[in-house]
């Protein structure tokens, strides 16, 4: 899930996507990438009682690159039937200065992840709102990019500097990386503005933008409070339902790869 935005509705697209692919069956694994933890507080994980985070593992593969196998286990936990988490916590930003003459910086996160590709149908990574060294991990490391926007007057702002960066990710680092989906989030169908807005959306991205709407719905705030995600704690809700759908949306487009 990138943007460099914040408040688009990256981290509740990762919680309640990655829980619904679980619910599919899915062996899935999500990494909170983002200093603020609310992945990892979205599944109620208290911060305080966590044995390792994401931090740990940039931290030791810096120093150590011969041991992402057993580093990624000690910190991942399950969450949920057939969900595992790699939590975050504030330390996370101290990742920028650690990296900063580390070799190979950009790749450290794709290094961990090769050791558990075979355990896994699924990785989710939630961004930071920023195009730093964490975002250029998670490009370097995915197959495709999930970008959340919200139907709101500046939702295309900031789109030429992200599509920039994908760019040079692809020339030098992940050639293979691409935009798989936008989703559009916190859609208000009454509002012109709304319209709008998916208009523009859809003229820039085309066939890129996800069938499935995202409605602004109180239930999808309401669930990180909880500690649970919506699909979980509100099913019937219109905005667990749309993620349901979502997640159906990305089964069958990935479908066969
Ligand atoms: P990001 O991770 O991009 O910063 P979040 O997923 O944290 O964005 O969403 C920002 C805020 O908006 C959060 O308080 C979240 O609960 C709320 N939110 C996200 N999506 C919706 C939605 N579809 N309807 C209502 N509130 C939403
Ligand atoms: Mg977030």
């Amino acid at each position: 899930m990138v943007n460099q935005k914040g408040g688009v509705g990256k981290t509740t697209t990762a919680v309640n996507l990655s829980h619904g692919l679980a619910q599919s069956g899915m062996r899935t694994l999500l990494i909170d990438c983002d200093p603020q933890g609310n992945a990892t507080s979205g599944f109620g994980l208290d911060k305080s009682k966590i044995k390792g985070t994401l931090f740990d593992v940039f931290k030791v593969l810096t120093d150590n690159p011969d041991e992402p196998d057993s580093i990624l286990s000690d910190v991942t936990v399950n969450v949920r039937e057939n969900l595992d988490l790699v939590p975050a916590t504030l330390d996370l930003a101290g990742a920028e200065p650690l990296l900063l003459n580390a070799v190979g910086k950009e790749m450290i996160l794709r290094d961990a992840l090769s050791v558990v590709e075979d355990k896994y149908d699924w990785v989710i990574i939630d961004a930071p709102p920023s195009l730093g060294i964490l975002t250029i991990n998670i490009m370097g490391a995915s197959n495709g990019l999930i970008v959340p926007m919200q139907c709101e007057f500046y939702a295309l702002e900031g789109l030429s500097q992200l599509i920039k960066t994908i760019d040079i990710v692809r020339r030098r680092i992940n050639p293979s990386l691409l935009i798989e989906m936008v989703v559009l989030t916190m859609v208000d169908q009454r509002s012109k503005l709304t319209q709008q807005v998916m208009e523009e959306v859809h003229t820039f991205f085309g066939d890129k933008v996800a069938k499935t709407l995202v409605p602004r719905n109180v239930r999808l705030s309401e669930a990180p409070g909880h500690g649970e995600s919506a699909v979980e704690l509100f099913p019937s809700s219109k905005g667990a339902m749309a993620y349901k759908e979502l997640t159906d949306e990305v089964l069958k487009l990935c479908a066969g790869r």
